[in-house]
């Protein structure tokens, strides 16, 4: 079937290749009717080349069809082939200035903040980087796909529209001219009848509905029976609902469905299935009715295949069209013309009408392609971009009619196209003059918004899920109003004002709908049954701030439009209150001789709104008024008498009486909405057209009216008029033994109103209120701000509000009131507020919430403090209001405020009861600081104002009248300063009493007739003094305190570990230190210190005592006793790899006897260094173990560690653990014996002794396994072979150590056997010594690493858990032999002795070009003993150390030798030949005999030993480490020093002779043996001529990867990446390895792969190949490091990105400029290089426990 299938499809494809273009084309030129001609040649070849087949394959299709289809229409363009045509007309075309780049998904974009006329205006990476705006300030965001880069565009920047590129075009063109000029005649005329035919026919098809019958000109004479079942995408139905769906319907495995699903999400549609009517129709059914049962069911349609085929051709089509375009602006022309053109049904008609109204019929994948040719095409040509948008508008309504039903994202509707003209300010102006578009737009949302109470306000009461998601959708038309007015006129025509006031008229129409939405009434008795909606009408209140806000900057830019605005303002309020007195009689008020009358009404019973935008809009035009002169100048034309004070204050004055009563706990009932919506109120979101404004109108209110009205007025919607105006009220309120609550809730009530009062007087940093700017605004909030604390860049930007191009204006005026603390390796850089800006702080600023108020009152304080100074904080001084204003500061010497003021004071005084509060008379006193400030400035400006009417001095020293009679202000408060109660206050108090004596002395100065200086004040002078040493002395007190409070407390620090982690390991590197010390530093006279061989320093026996930290005990290590064992870590590493492809294939066949010098795959030991009893760990383990059984089968979590797998942690630092290492003496004093050295062999003489015995062990080992085969052959060969002298094959040694010891060998030994091969355990593998002795030598070569790349000492001071790491594995593996079978270990040093000295039985060993030495050497040390225990013929240990050492080093110079660099580096000889470049010379000539001719020759002895001598010194180092943790010499103090490469010394410490060569002459007799048996390895003839490669050495340490210093170039490189699974799709978490570079498709389906029986993500499936299991990736949408370890573990880390800030930016929110640190990417790599990565996810767990629940496997 399917190859008959293929067969029919090779057919057709000859047939179609025969197809010519130039044949068709010349037909189509001699036809009448080119439309019939076209569509002809499309019925008869669309259907033959498109859906041939059940599944798409696009690049085929698309080939045929270029040649057969779109072939001939280029020619018919051209007039010849395209091939020659296009090139032609790209060279005549004069490109546009315009870049236009569309924006792939993830792409990264720019705006300047500096000169962007709004946020929407954006540049692709390369304009940004050639334009001046690199060099300001700059955003940088991803885009979303969709949108273009705005370079040439000169209404997008106010400077700078071109980059370089641009702009070279510019100086060329003429503005204006007709692209058309450059094309002929000819090609004009037929590319626009083409092009008339083909969008034509590509719009018909994409739009047609019906599902089996084609267009009648395009239907086929013969119609298959072939269909397809379409599925549709839809926003409804997740990814799993598809999936499972679709593998019921058309029966296809997981895979495929997952496939389809992937397909549908991304493009719209798919076909699922192919066939016979019948047989889609099945699948249909199936599918629909599995999705309909909670939702509407998917969209399914079974379409003949002809459709389909013509559909997808149109797709192409418009493609084409695209693409044809960009070779001319001509044709871009052309098309625009065509697309725009009427048809024949008059409006809408034109084919760009078509596609825009049935945008939302369209799928998703049609609409991108015919979205993105717009954008190319009309967008991009000025002319038809206007004409564009007037479609556009025209078409608005209906448009967002259909959005609002359509079930796709925004992104994905035609709407989204909007931010592209009423961005563009004079194409918004243009539409909002022509079109009224601002009317349209409003009027469209308000026919939205339908449902509305009895009052005709919004109602969002009855909120259901459809009218959520609506809502939501509304909210976009919003948006499309504020990119309308985001560019604010610089002109405005008569038109303009016109249709501007329209549009105004509308907004207030939507405004009136919200004044008083949501009312709420207090609940009293029972709490509330369900919380009432009001998310709905806050989230309307957000959105619309911004056009709040610029509706007041349009209005600003003119007065005309100013007036009539406020006038239709003042109008629609008036409506609003209309019957605001209505049925109420009037009552009057009167207080101190005032009286006022009001209405009656209670906020505590009444309903009451928090959503006032028309009032608060009033007070917005209001403020601009007063800005302007026209209030000054012509107050005539202002309706200023139509303004009823009273009623102007009415309603903002009960929301803030709400407020204050939810404050007082009298709301508890109404439950947490209003808690929420009071809580926004003031947020820093909202308040700016919320409370601010409310606060200005009732500024404007009372500015208007006589104060001692408004006070009475606002005492009582406070309900507080009672207290106030009956003159016992106070003291019955104070004794009665009223209702607690009551007295408490009144006393906070008094609280707030006084908070008010102080708001109303000293709020004045509003341009228009106050005589201040803009700038003055912004400074005093980041003063209050960072009154609180410093504060990081970004936690200052969130709590300034933002204007509509998400600015603060911060940057501008940072710098004159804060300085700039910059980041360490941790943590943010910090703005720290300038200490002169400190007597700005006003402790009663509006913004402060409760608890920024309580906080910075204690930092004000704290810092005076620190400062000596009195804690006083007085009101700071005010800039002056603004004329209409001015009255304002009346309120504060007006007569009822002063019955307050003295009332309180009274109550103060007398003190009693709890009738009162602190925060009261803090508040009065505060105010009447406010008024002697106020009184002080008009003294001072007293030539600007000759008469001085602000009297408050006086009014203060005058006792209350009748019928209260209660002493002045001034005499209370003389009172108060002494009242042992107010300890507190008593700074404030002495404030006011010497300012107020300040201000006499300036009254006196400027008054003739001066006032005799009361006693009073000097008796106050006196007992300040007094006051002064006392308070000296408490402070003192306090001060001593304090700190011993600090001691205590840093004392308990210690013991909270995770708390403060730095100090720990401090305190822990201390402790340990100690015992390092005392096990370390034997006393030692000799000076040359020798690690190893029979001139090994002797070093006295030490004793070494621990303690346990489970049981605390102490325990000294020894032989015998109970085993002490260390917390260890084992891990596989790739740290050191140089050849990241290879890894273990088959661990259970791996042979990791011989390291390859890639060190591809190594083992790591890591230990925090905690000692343990083995048996006290044993039990705590078994208990972690019973815990997380228990644990795991209760709730099924995850934990920081696998305790399967052995994990644990360390019950001091909970340090991940995996297993424990015992502690050991130097294991090789138990054995070494001998003392007696002088008759040791040398090298030739031991390697024949060694050779020997190896060779009867192996006659031996032979005999053993075949003991049948003639008996008498095996005792032949014995008498032969002579046991060598002294050798005692049979004989055993007897393990020394204890049995615990043992059990912990084995132990360690198993665990770095299972995690380095990752096996299952078996402690009888003959790999397990191999696998330590391996861990050993790896851990020391990765050790040596890091101190040579941080240039430290190989003996510095090395921290104490890897000293005692290293000491602990060096003995441990070197004593593992004791418990291992004596075979195996000697079976192994025969193995690798043999590499080196060459024997008949091992034929198949490693050439020495790939054999590591050091673990070579390691090896052969660590295996040695077993050999040696059998040997009594006098050779010591020592001896053979010492030999293995000389020998391996030999190997490694022949090593070097072969693979040294041959290359010149152009580098002179230093100075005449010495000894060891003669040496090396002769050397290498040995060399060159035996490995023959392909030996390159060196003429330079100088070169060569300086390449031995750079190359071997980490194998030096290395063995240095070796042997120094083995032995236990002390290291020579010249290598505990860094500088000098210290060669000769480790040389005399390893006793080598310094000059290496020296080995080989020494030992001539089996140097050329040896040499030629090396090199005629067929390894090394290979290598030699150039067959194979090897590695060099010094090998380089591996680092991370590079990273570029700019952050959007790596967003960059992440968007040109591509998933590399599903063909050019996009990658939604583009994810960096940083260890080598390689870019993955993280965290999705396409990409998941199987690993060990499991799904996994990109990531994790890397890990194995990359670094065994751990990754550091840099996840580059979100700029977040992330860890990975195993399958289960993994953490976020801070990224090595800062902005200029010191912040980083995870997720990439704030779109500062980001540049590497490269401190915290170098700390990132020594996590790395140190193997700490999984330690550090297993703290970050700890510390997190959600990061446990993340799938880390699925990344
Ligand atoms: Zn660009
Ligand atoms: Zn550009
Ligand atoms: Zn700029
Ligand atoms: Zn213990
Ligand atoms: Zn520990
Ligand atoms: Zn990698
Ligand atoms: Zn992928």
């Amino acid at each position: 079937m399917a190859s008959e299938l293929e067969l029919e499809m090779q057919a057709i494809d000859r047939s179609l290749l025969e197809c010519s273009a130039e044949e068709t084309a010349g037909k189509w030129l001699q036809a009448t009717d080119l439309t019939r001609e076209v569509y002809q040649h499309l019925a008869r070849y669309v259907p033959k080349i498109y859906c041939r087949s059940p599944n798409p394959c696009p690049q085929k299709e698309d080939m045929v069809a270029q040649h057969v289809l779109l072939g001939p229409m280029e020619w018919y363009i051209c007039g010849e082939d395209s091939e020659f045509g296009f090139p032609k007309l790209e060279q005549a075309n004069k490109p546009s200035h315009l870049c236009g780049r569309v924006f792939k998904v993830g792409e990264p974009t720019y705006s300047c903040r500096d000169c962007a006329v709004d946020p929407t205006c954006v540049l692709c990476m390369e304009c940004f980087l050639g334009s001046i705006h690199r060099d300001h300030r700059y955003r940088m965001t991803t885009s979303g796909g969709g949108g273009f880069c705005d370079c040439g565009d000169t209404e997008a920047w106010k400077e700078g529209p071109y980059c370089q590129k641009h702009e070279l075009n510019t100086s060329e063109i003429e503005e204006e001219e007709d692209p058309l000029v450059h094309l002929s005649e000819d090609v004009i005329a037929r590319s626009y009848a083409i092009f008339t035919v083909m969008f034509r026919y590509a719009v018909d098809i994409l739009t047609w509905e019906k599902e089996s019958e084609l267009p009648a000109d395009l239907e086929m004479v013969e119609k298959s029976d072939t269909y397809y079942c379409m599925l549709f995408n839809d926003e409804v139905h997740t990814y799993e609902q598809v999936i499972y769906t679709l593998q019921k319907a058309v029966n296809c495995t997981q895979k495929e469905a997952i496939g389809f699903a992937t397909t549908v999400d991304r493009d719209g549609r798919r076909s699922v299935r192919c066939g016979d009517f019948q047989y889609c129709e099945q699948a249909k059914s199936v599918i629909v009715r599995n999705t309909s049962r909670q939702t509407k069911p998917l969209k399914v349609q079974v379409m003949h295949s002809s459709i389909v085929a013509h559909q997808n051709f149109g797709l192409k089509v418009l493609s084409w069209l695209g693409n044809i375009i960009g070779y001319s602006d001509g044709l871009r022309r052309i098309l625009c013309q065509v697309g725009l053109q009427e048809g024949p049904d008059g409006e809408n008609s034109s084919l760009v009408d078509r596609l825009m109204l049935n945008d939302s019929k369209l799928w998703k994948g049609a609409r991108s392609v015919y979205h993105q040719l717009f954008m190319s095409s009309l967008l991009m040509d000025l002319k038809y971009k206007k004409l564009f948008a007037v479609r556009f508008a025209k078409n608005y309504q209906q448009l967002q009619r259909d959005f609002m039903e359509d079930d796709h994202e925004r992104a994905v509707s035609v709407t989204a196209l909007s931010v592209q003209f009423f961005t563009a300010p004079t194409l918004a102006r243009m539409l909002i003059t022509e079109e009224n578009l601002m009317t349209i737009i409003i009027k469209t949302f308000m026919d939205h918004l339908r449902d509305r109470d009895a009052q005709g306000r919004f109602q969002f009461e009855r909120y259901t899920a459809l009218q959520a998601f609506k809502f939501r959708r509304v909210q976009s038309l919003i948006l499309d109003l504020k990119y309308v007015l985001i560019s604010k006129p610089t002109e405005w025509s008569d038109d303009l004002r016109q249709k501007f006031l329209e549009g105004f008229d509308a907004f207030l129409e939507l405004l009136k709908c919200m004044q008083g939405m949501d009312p709420i009434t207090r609940q009293v008795g029972q709490h509330i049954e369900m919380e009432p909606e009001w998310e709905a009408a806050f989230t309307l209140q957000m959105k619309l701030t911004h056009v709040i806000s610029m509706m007041q900057d349009w209005c600003a830019l003119d007065e005309k439009v100013l007036i009539e605005a406020y006038k239709k303002c003042l109008a629609v309020l008036m409506q609003c209150h209309g019957g605001f007195t209505d049925g109420e009689q009037p009552i009057t008020l009167s207080i101190c001789g005032h009286s006022v009358e009001t209405i009656r009404y209670c906020v505590s019973q009444e309903k009451v709104s928090i959503h006032l935008p028309v009032s608060r809009l009033l007070a917005g035009l209001h403020v601009l008024l007063s800005k302007s002169e026209v209030a000054y100048k012509f107050p005539e034309l202002l309706p200023l008498s139509e303004l009823s004070p009273p009623m102007l204050i009415e309603h903002p004055l009960r929301c803030l009486v709400l407020c204050a009563q939810v404050h007082a706990g009298m709301w508890r009932r109404n439950g947490f909405s209003l808690v929420n919506q009071i809580y926004y109120y003031h947020n820093v979101k909202c308040r700016r057209e919320m409370f601010d404004k409310d606060i200005v109108m009732l500024q404007t209110g009372v500015s208007m009216m006589d104060p001692n009205h408004f006070l009475m007025i606002m005492l009582s919607r406070f309900e507080l008029y009672q207290i106030f105006s009956t003159p016992d009220y106070g003291k019955r309120f104070s004794s009665e033994i009223t209702h607690k609550d009551v007295v408490q809730q009144n006393n906070t009530l008094i609280e707030e109103m006084l908070y008010l009062i102080i708001m109303l007087v000293g709020e004045r940093f509003s341009p228009g209120v106050g005589q201040v700017n803009a700038t003055d605004e912004i400074k005093r909030e980041i003063v209050h701000q960072l009154s609180i604390k410093p504060m990081a860049h970004s936690e200052l930007v969130k709590s300034l509000p933002e204007d509509e191009n998400k600015e603060t204006g911060m940057e501008s005026v940072i710098e004159a009131v804060a300085h700039f603390k910059k980041p360490g390796l941790t943590g943010r850089g910090m703005y720290e507020l300038k200490p002169e800006c400190a007597k700005e702080f006003n402790l009663y600023f509006y913004h402060f919430s409760r608890a920024e108020q309580s906080k910075a009152e204690e930092a004000q304080r704290k810092l005076k403090r620190q400062n000596k100074e009195d804690t006083a904080l007085p009101p700071p001084v005010l800039p002056p209001f603004c004329p209409l204003f001015a009255s304002l500061v009346n309120i504060l010497q007006s007569d009822v405020m002063l019955c307050i003021m003295r009332t309180i004071l009274q109550w103060a005084v007398e003190h009693n009861g709890y009738a009162w509060s602190e925060s009261m008379l803090q508040r009065v006193l505060h105010l009447v600081g406010m008024a002697l400030q106020e009184e002080k400035q008009h003294l001072e400006n007293v030539v600007e104002e000759p008469v001085v009417t602000f009297t408050f001095t006086q009014k203060m020293s005058k006792p209350g009248e009748a019928p209260n009679n209660s002493p002045s202000i001034l005499a209370m408060l003389e009172t108060l300063q002494n009242a042992p109660y107010l300890e507190v206050h008593k700074d404030m108090i002495r404030w006011i009493l010497k300012t107020f004596n300040a201000i006499k002395k300036l009254r006196e100065s400027s008054s003739p007739s001066p006032v005799a200086e009361t006693q009073g004040t000097i008796m106050e002078e006196n007992s300040r003094d007094k006051d002064k040493a006392e308070r000296k002395r408490k402070a003192e007190i306090a001060r001593l305190r304090r700190e011993k409070i600090m001691a205590q407390m840093s004392e308990m620090q210690r013991h909270f570990i995770d708390e403060n982690k730095e100090l720990f390991q401090q305190t822990l590197e201390l402790d340990a230190s100690t015992s390092a010390v005392l096990d370390n530093s034997p006393v030692v006279s000799d000076m040359t210190l020798t690690a190893l061989g029979p001139a090994q320093t002797q070093v006295p026996e030490q004793r070494q005592f621990v303690t346990c930290i489970l049981c605390q005990e102490e325990q000294e290590v020894n032989v015998e006793s109970k085993a002490m064992v260390l917390a260890a870590f084992v891990q596989r590493s790739t740290v050191l790899s140089k050849n990241r492809s290879k890894f273990i294939q088959d661990p259970e066949k791996y042979d990791p006897l011989f390291m390859h010098p890639d060190l591809s795959c190594g083992t790591h030991t890591g230990s925090c260094g905690h000692v343990m009893h083995a048996h006290c760990w044993q039990r705590y383990f078994d208990s972690v173990q019973a815990k997380e059984q228990r644990r795991q089968q209760r709730l099924r979590l995850h934990t920081s560690y696998d305790v399967e797998n052995g994990e644990f942690l360390c019950p001091l630092c909970e340090c991940l653990s995996n297993t424990v290492i015992p502690l050991l003496l130097p294991p090789r004093n138990i054995f070494n014996n001998r003392s007696n050295f002088s008759d040791q062999p040398n090298l030739t003489l031991w390697i024949r002794t060694i050779s020997q015995q190896i060779k009867a062990l192996q006659v031996l080992r032979k005999e053993e396994s075949t003991p049948n085969t003639a008996s008498s052959k095996n005792s032949e060969n014995i008498d032969e072979f002579q046991l060598p002298e002294g050798f005692r094959p049979d004989f055993r040694p007897k393990n020394p150590y204890s049995e615990s010891i043992k059990e912990m060998l084995k132990t360690f030994g198993t665990a770095t056997y299972k995690v380095g091969l990752k096996v299952h355990p078996n402690e009888e593998d003959p790999r397990v010594p191999i696998m330590c002795w391996g861990s050993c030598a790896y851990t020391i070569q990765s050790i040596e690493r890091i101190l040579s790349d941080e240039d430290k000492p190989l003996f510095g001071p090395l921290p104490c858990r890897l000293d005692d790491c290293l000491r602990s594995l060096t003995r441990f593996a070197a004593a593992h032999w004791t418990v291992a079978s004596l075979a195996v270990v000697q079976g192994h040093f025969c193995k690798l002795f043999a590499s080196l000295v060459p024997d008949d039985s091992h034929g198949d060993l490693p050439c020495i070009l790939d054999i590591d030495m050091f673990h070579l050497l390691v090896g052969l040390v660590l295996a040695f003993p077993a050999l040696q225990c059998q040997d009594f013929s006098g050779t010591s240990l020592g001896t053979g150390d010492l030999h293995i050492l000389r020998l391996v080093t030999m190997a490694h110079i022949i090593q070097l030798l072969l693979t040294s660099c041959t290359e010149e580096n152009g580098m002179d000889q230093e100075s005449l030949a010495g000894e060891e470049e003669l040496a090396v010379l002769a050397l290498y000539k040995t060399l060159h005999q035996c490995a023959g001719s392909a030996l390159k020759e060196i003429p330079s002895g100088w070169h060569l030993w300086k390449n031995v001598r750079a190359g071997i010194m980490p194998f030096l180092k290395c063995s240095a480490l070796f042997f120094h943790y083995l032995n236990g010499v002390p290291s020579p103090p010249e290598i505990q020093v860094s500088g000098a490469s210290h060669f000769e010394h480790l040389c005399n410490y390893l006793s080598l002779p310094t000059n290496l060569i020296c080995l080989f002459q020494e030992n001539s007799e089996i140097t050329k043996l040896l040499i030629e048996s090396w090199c005629h390895n067929i390894e090394v003839k290979r290598y030699l001529e150039g067959e194979r490669d090897a590695i060099r050495y010094p090998r380089k340490s591996n680092k991370l990867i590079d990273l570029p210093e700019d952050y959007s170039s790596l967003i960059n490189q992440a968007s040109n990446f591509s998933c590399p699974k599903s063909g050019g799709d996009k990658s939604r978490a583009p994810t960096l390895c940083l260890v080598c570079g390689t870019l993955l498709c993280s965290q999705s389906y396409c990409c998941q792969t199987e690993l060990e029986g499991e799904d996994v993500g990109a990531c994790t499936a890397h890990t194995y190949s990359c670094g065994s299991g751990v990754g550091i990736f840099l996840r580059v949408r979100e700029c977040q490091v992330l860890f990975l370890a195993g399958k289960t573990k993994g953490c976020f880390y801070s990224p090595p990105y800062l902005d200029d800030y010191g912040e980083t930016d995870q997720g990439l929110r704030r779109g500062n400029p980001l540049h590497l640190c490269k401190e915290r990417f170098k700390k990132i790599q020594k996590l790395w290089h140190q193997h700490s990565i999984t330690e550090e996810i297993g703290h970050a767990q700890e510390a997190n426990q959600t990061l446990v629940g993340i799938d880390w496997q699925h990344l």
